[in-house]
């Protein structure tokens, strides 16, 4: 398949090596056709038996009862917050988890409280855990513990089996359910070299989004018991998230569920490739040894921001996004090479040699 035309591509000049997201990736000639001969039907009436396959196939795969397909993994965070919850209720997750940093406006209208707990590589520190569960006087009950793996803001770090099962085991004991944002869930599991569903059970409820590593246009499933999937349903419905014809895109994230998960391992290796040379380039520049496909490049020893680092890599052919003011973020994903490595390797270098490092 020939590379996606960037919309930044200037005439003439190759395009740049796009390192920005795994969400960039396009669908596969496979699951263009997927999408083209779907049987579809009407999910808001009485159902599209695209999207019930996707949902019952994902469903199965992650463990649980029943699955939801909804227009993003942010939707899917949401609607487990609001079926497993009260309004005034409280939902205690790592400090620099997505639902936290990028998700946690929607308090604003669902009437909870989210309480951060400082953690490391993502995941929570047990001991501030079991302090935040705490009930009585002013303290808010919690109702829903969440955990992200792989963990985007700590660069793509994988929580540890024994730690999952440790939060799964101290909120169960309390009577509280645990949803996992499984946004990047396949990468984490290739990371372990484990089927999904040894990391699943440790949650009641799980995300799974449809569009980053796996390539899929859009979505995302939600997977948990029929009783609480049967209440995202309704509050999906509420929201404006009921899909008509959405088989013809849950189509390409059934094929990207069932083929998509094995070849994340050769993004992983690219994006250790990527971390041993630029940790070799220069000691201004240091580079988070990656466990998926997701690194960090502190930028701080140098004289720029990551800002003007930034603009100085696209000028140099390659895409990055800042991460804070001292850091850069670069994903691998289906559409970056080996070659593709080597140029953002050589764009980094040419960075180095110009004023940002003087
Ligand atoms: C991208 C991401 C999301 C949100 O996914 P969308 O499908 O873009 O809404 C949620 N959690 C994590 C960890 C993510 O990386």
């Amino acid at each position: 398949m020939t590379k996606p035309i960037s919309p930044t591509e200037l005439p003439g000049a190759p395009a740049p090596v796009d390192l920005r997201s795994d969400t960039v990736t396009r669908p596969t000639i496979e699951m263009y056709e997927c999408m083209r001969i779907a049987p579809i039907g009407d999910d808001g009436l009485d159902g599209d038996p695209s999207v019930q396959e996707l949902e019952s196939t994902a469903a199965a795969q992650l463990g649980k009862d029943a699955g939801l397909f909804v227009t993003s993994c942010t939707l899917a965070n949401l609607l487990a917050v609001l079926a497993q919850t009260q309004r005034n209720e409280q939902v205690v997750l790592e400090s620099t988890a997505h639902m936290y940093t990028a998700e946690r406006g929607a308090a604003s209208f669902t009437g909870l409280f989210y309480q951060g707990v400082a953690g490391h590589d993502g995941a929570m520190d047990l001991g501030l855990l079991e302090n935040s569960l705490q009930t009585g006087g002013h303290l808010l009950k919690t109702s829903l513990v969440a955990l992200e793996t792989s963990h985007n803001n700590a660069g793509g770090t994988v929580l540890p089996l024994d730690h999952m099962q440790a939060v799964y085991d101290m909120a169960a004991s309390r009577g509280i359910a645990v949803h996992l944002d499984g946004a990047r869930l396949f990468n984490a599991a290739v990371a372990l070299d484990a089927d999904v569903r040894e990391l699943t059970c440790y949650t009641d409820t799980v995300s799974l989004c449809l569009s980053k590593g796996l390539s899929a246009p859009v979505g995302a499933v939600l997977a948990g018991s029929q009783v609480v999937i049967n209440k995202a349903r309704k509050l999906r419905r509420m929201l404006g998230g009921t899909q008509r014809q959405a088989g013809i895109m849950a189509a390409a994230g059934l094929y990207a569920t069932q083929h998509m998960g094995a070849r994340l391992a050769q993004d992983h290796t690219r994006a250790q490739l990527l971390s041993t040379a630029i940790n070799a380039l220069d000691p201004q520049l240091s580079a988070t040894v990656p466990q998926t496909n997701i690194i960090q490049v502190d930028i701080q020893r140098t004289a720029g921001t990551s800002a003007l680092w930034v603009n100085a890599l696209k000028e140099a052919g390659l895409l990055v996004r800042p991460w804070g003011a001292t850091r850069l973020r670069c994903v691998t994903h289906r559409h970056i090479s080996d070659a593709d490595i080597e140029r953002a390797i050589q764009s980094f270098r040419q960075v180095l040699a110009g004023p940002l490092s003087a």
